[in-house]
């Protein structure tokens, strides 16, 4: 590759780009790495410039095809940002400090280290996509002209393309570049395969060059004959794509029979269909093998039609079928997006669009800040392959393969996805769970007051549906936190004969605040919550010490200070709960309290509050400065789960007569055991789902009086007080 080269081409794309630009970048290039050499022997230049010259097949602009000659010097040759700044603008100077610093980021280190240079490669990415451009090619040419290396650099590198740069640029339709790179690490990694495939793909060789020649006039002229105007070319499929396909499919090389595959290409869309229906006719194909990306293009952009046919002398062969604009699209992905406006490459907002996934990954690494949670987020959707779904009106969505019925509800908007209380596939409910296959017809139902749930991040898998539930869990969490911090300070003032009100309306309570590090209120409250402070801290500060004196000795006074304790007790407000779980409540597994028992909460760390019963031994024995005042919300919502234990003779129709107890009151059994104990006892554990206490006593006491029932009782793992 020659400067004189480069120029060339991009005058042949465009008119009004100002070339000097690359002639200054060339002459600065070659004095930067003047007397470097590459492990080949040449002159180092010859890097620089190979990979501007790729720049110029994907059509880049000026400034970028700059930034190729440009894209080693800061790295090798002590240029500075500023330098390059002064030369050449700041745009130029950015593009070659990302691409500069993207080149420092190691990928093959421990998952943290990766995870986190990850995401710093796609924000440069999300600042400026050319960056990423110039990235690859620079792989490329490298990969290209590996030979010089060691063994194992070699290998390093191509696993580290293999892994990251090659899904990339499939991710951006670079198709080519993909396939090229994933030949060469193939070649690479597995050297002894490679050269068995190689070999025997030679061996053929000479008959397939003359099928392909012979096949191609043939569909060439049919086509013609029939009034479609077309041209064909032929090719071996890359191999390793055939490799993938030996691996996925446990294969020997001799059993992949679709080896060639053949491209048409016609003038226009209906074309396509036609030349389709004419092979189709003349040719026996494989049904499941059909592919419309024409109407249901990748999220990438891509387009074509694809089919398997056992074509002339019975062998098996691949064809697709496109339009020119189509093919432009599919070889250079977004590079073929690019437009030059007044001058200037610009992608426009539809052609962004078309490149949804992209976009998403690059909200993606602004959202998450937790390179670990990023890498978590983006590698389903960066390295899956896809399905398709349908809205009720019709409208395509695109999935990596395994995502769930919930990341449809959030891939049609953020607020069905938060609302989303069910999901209908063709006219069924299925849980949010279901995995979407491709041509699924899905209807999501909502319901206002819906909010996301921590286990949702266990059934959603895309990234954008991961990143919006994280995101609305916490900002529910804030919400909450804060509403029961506030009752927690507020209640504990009231209990110890503070005016809450005036507190706050004197700025004492802000003092606070200010004290602990806080701006607001409402920051503080949050802090309680969650544990990260207790109430009793700032408690101390707002009240005189008179005020805990009285209650600390509450025992020895007299009736009269009692009475005004419990009609104190009375005006506090303590935390509501209504009997769900949520971010910011959960109800204890130990005692498994239900509405209409007496409970109290207890402050975790970081994880809300945790409701236990009053008398339950543990929260008994834990820290009593994290205990707190709840009380049952006056219509608590939803199902409670209970468990029930029920000692009675051995007898028939003993289940029968305990099943009519349930009917009549109403209980649902969820779960149910039963075994013998003694001679002629059994045991019954029943797993029952209640509205609340009363109801569960009332089912409980009408158990007791069935005639051979021995004792019921409630089932707790602690003991209680
Ligand atoms: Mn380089």
């Amino acid at each position: 590759m020659r400067l004189n080269d480069i120029l060339d081409r991009v005058g042949n794309y465009t008119t009004d780009a100002d070339i000097d630009v690359i002639m200054r970048a060339y002459v600065f290039s070659a004095k930067a790495h003047a007397g470097q050499l590459r492990k080949s022997g040449e002159p180092y230049l010859t890097h620089p410039l190979a990979v501007a010259g790729i720049l110029t097949e994907w059509k880049m602009d000026v400034d970028t095809i700059a930034t190729g000659l440009l894209h080693d010097t800061m790295e090798d040759c002590l240029v500075t940002q500023t330098d390059i700044d002064g030369m050449f603008g700041v745009e130029v100077a950015e593009l070659v400090e990302g691409v500069t610093k993207i080149g420092k980021l190691e990928f093959r280190s421990k998952e943290e280290a990766q995870a986190e240079n990850f995401r710093k490669m796609v924000l440069a990415m999300a600042k400026d996509v050319r960056v990423i451009l110039v990235k690859l090619a620079d792989r490329l040419h490298n990969m290209r002209t590996m030979q010089h290396m060691r063994a194992d650099r070699r290998k390093a590198i191509s696993q580290e393309t293999l892994d990251i740069f090659a899904p990339i640029a499939n991710r951006l339709g670079l198709s080519k570049v993909k396939q090229e790179l994933e030949d060469l690490c193939f070649q690479y990694l597995h050297e002894d395969v490679h050269g068995e495939m190689t070999r025997k793909l030679t061996a053929g060789a000479d008959d397939r060059e003359q099928y392909i020649i012979d096949t191609g006039k043939l569909l060439e002229d049919g086509l013609g004959a029939n009034g479609v105007q077309c041209t064909v070319t032929g090719r071996s499929k890359h191999l390793f794509s055939v490799y993938r396909k030996m691996l996925a499919q446990n294969l020997e090389f001799e059993q992949v029979h679709d080896l060639l595959a053949f491209r048409i290409f016609v003038d226009d869309i209906g074309d396509c269909y036609t030349a389709l229906g004419l092979i189709h006719a003349k040719y026996r194909h494989f049904p499941t093998k059909l592919k419309d990306y024409i109407s249901h293009p990748k999220s990438n952009g891509y387009q074509s039609l694809h089919t398997v046919v056992i074509g002339p002398e019975n062998q098996q062969i691949e064809i697709q079928i496109r339009t020119q604009a189509m093919h432009a699209i599919a070889e250079n992905g977004i590079a073929a997006h690019w437009r030059y406006k007044e001058g200037h490459l610009a992608l426009s907002r539809e052609d962004v669009q078309k490149v949804t996934k992209l976009r998403e990954l690059f909200e993606a690494a602004r959202e998450v800040e937790d390179p670990q949670e990023f890498l978590e987020t983006v590698k389903v959707d960066l390295f899956a392959t896809e399905a398709f779904a349908f809205t009720p009106r019709g409208d395509v969505k695109f999935f990596p393969l395994g995502a769930t019925a919930l990341d449809f509800a959030y891939a049609i908007h953020t607020e069905v996805g938060n609302r989303c209380t069910g999901v209908k596939v063709n006219g069924r409910m299925v849980p949010l769970k279901y995995e979407l296959k491709s041509g699924d017809t899905v209807e999501v139902l909502t319901r206002d007051d819906q909010r996301p749930s921590r286990d949702w991040l266990n059934i959603a898998r895309t990234g954008r549906a991961l990143s919006k539930i994280r995101r609305e869990i916490r900002e529910d969490e804030r919400m909450k936190g804060r509403q029961i911090g506030h009752n927690l300070l507020e209640s504990e003032v009231q209990k110890h004969g503070g005016n809450f009100k005036k507190l706050l309306k004197n700025g004492e309570i802000l003092a606070q605040a200010k004290e602990a590090g806080f701006r607001k209120e409402e920051d503080l409250y949050l802090a309680f919550a969650q544990g990260r402070i207790t109430v009793n801290r700032v408690l101390h500060n707002l009240l005189p010490p008179e005020a805990f004196e009285k209650s600390d000795d509450g025992e020895a006074t007299g009736g009269f200070t009692q009475l005004f304790q419990r009609i104190r007790r009375k005006t506090e407000s303590p935390v509501l709960i209504n009997g769900v779980e949520d971010v910011m409540v959960t109800y204890a597994q130990c005692c498994r309290p239900v509405p209409g028992e007496s409970v109290t909460g207890y402050v975790t760390r970081g994880r809300g509050i945790t409701v236990h019963l009053s008398t339950c031994s543990q929260i008994l024995a834990m820290d009593a400065e994290r205990r707190v005042t709840v009380q049952w919300h006056s219509d608590t919502r939803g199902r409670h789960s209970g468990e029930v234990r029920i000692v009675c003779s051995d007898q028939m129709g003993m289940l029968a007569e305990i099943g009519a107890v349930c009917k009549t009151t109403g209980i649902n059994v969820t779960q149910m055991e039963a075994h013998q104990i003694e001679d002629n006892k059994a045991e019954i554990t029943l797993e029952v789902s209640i509205d609340d206490v009363r109801q569960l006593n009332k089912f409980m006491s009408q158990v007791e009086r069935v005639s051979g029932v021995i004792s019921v009782d409630r089932v707790r793992t602690q003991s209680q007080m």
